[in-house]
């Protein structure tokens, strides 16, 4: 049984390693990560991001989408881009991503970004409409906001809340709508308590695993960029917090992968 990565900037990782794609992808293998879904952060990424994936296309796929967190970067022009990206896409394009609200940094919170950001997010949900495509939605310190998008606008594929962070009722609402909870290395870390007892409780059928290489570090590499291979340790830390053989989680968390993203 094998491990899919849904949610890497293998891209900038690439770039900030140095090392081939070939050397990337292979030490992710020796890990049996099989897959792995590279997401999008600027619209001039996107055709690195189209061609690491021709070269792959049995183990890359990828999500093209603007990040919130780059929200002063983005232009309408962007959108329009992206639009026209989408409507050309190959096969192994397969998510709107990484799309999604942030509210942690009070600078992106003045009205008017916040109103920029609200208008983007909104505007590349009906973009994954109209492609029938699920999302890999960024959500941090906005779990209602984001909920309130996705109950307005429903989608054909759902989608994933990726790196989530957050209580039991706060994932249980994205789950109950549809969506699937993307579990990376926070739960690695013991004091995450209440992402820990919320990822313990949730059906195993609503889980996907992810890394959001080269960030968010793992327990015991920080400093280090994270890597597709440490899905291993968010992995082991799953089963810790799960009563089901690692075997079974395993697959089970294959199979969401592969049906959402694959
Ligand atoms: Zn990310």
């Amino acid at each position: 049984m094998l491990f899919f990565d849904t949610h890497t900037h293998l891209d900038y990782l690439q770039q900030f390693t140095g090392e081939s794609l070939s050397q990337l992808i292979g030490n992710a293998k020796q890990a049996d990560v099989q897959k792995i879904l590279i997401v999008a952060v600027l619209e001039r990424d996107f055709k690195t991001i189209q061609k690491m994936t021709a070269l792959y296309p049995q183990n890359l796929y990828y999500g093209l989408g603007l990040h919130p967190l780059y929200i002063r970067e983005h232009s309408e022009n962007d959108l329009s881009l992206l639009e026209q990206a989408l409507g050309q896409r190959d096969r192994n394009c397969t998510a709107l991503a990484e799309i999604g609200l942030e509210r942690a940094i009070p600078d992106l919170l003045t009205d008017e970004l916040w109103q920029k950001q609200c208008h983007f997010f909104e505007s590349q949900l009906y973009f994954a409409k109209q492609f029938a495509l699920p999302v890999n939605i960024h959500s941090r310190k906005s779990h209602d906001q984001v909920f309130t998008f996705l109950k307005r606008i429903s989608l054909p594929k759902y989608g994933v809340i990726h790196g989530f962070a957050g209580s039991y009722e706060q994932a249980k609402r994205f789950v109950d709508l549809g969506y699937k909870i993307g579990v990376g290395g926070t739960i690695t870390y013991q004091r995450a308590n209440k992402t820990r007892q919320a990822i313990a409780k949730l059906p195993l059928d609503a889980l996907v695993l992810e890394t959001d290489s080269p960030d968010m570090p793992v327990f015991g590499f920080r400093g280090q960029p994270n890597r597709p291979e440490r899905i291993v340790e968010s992995f082991k830390a799953l089963c810790s917090l799960r009563n089901e053989s690692q075997e079974l989680v395993k697959q089970v968390i294959w199979e969401n992968s592969i049906k959402l993203f694959g």
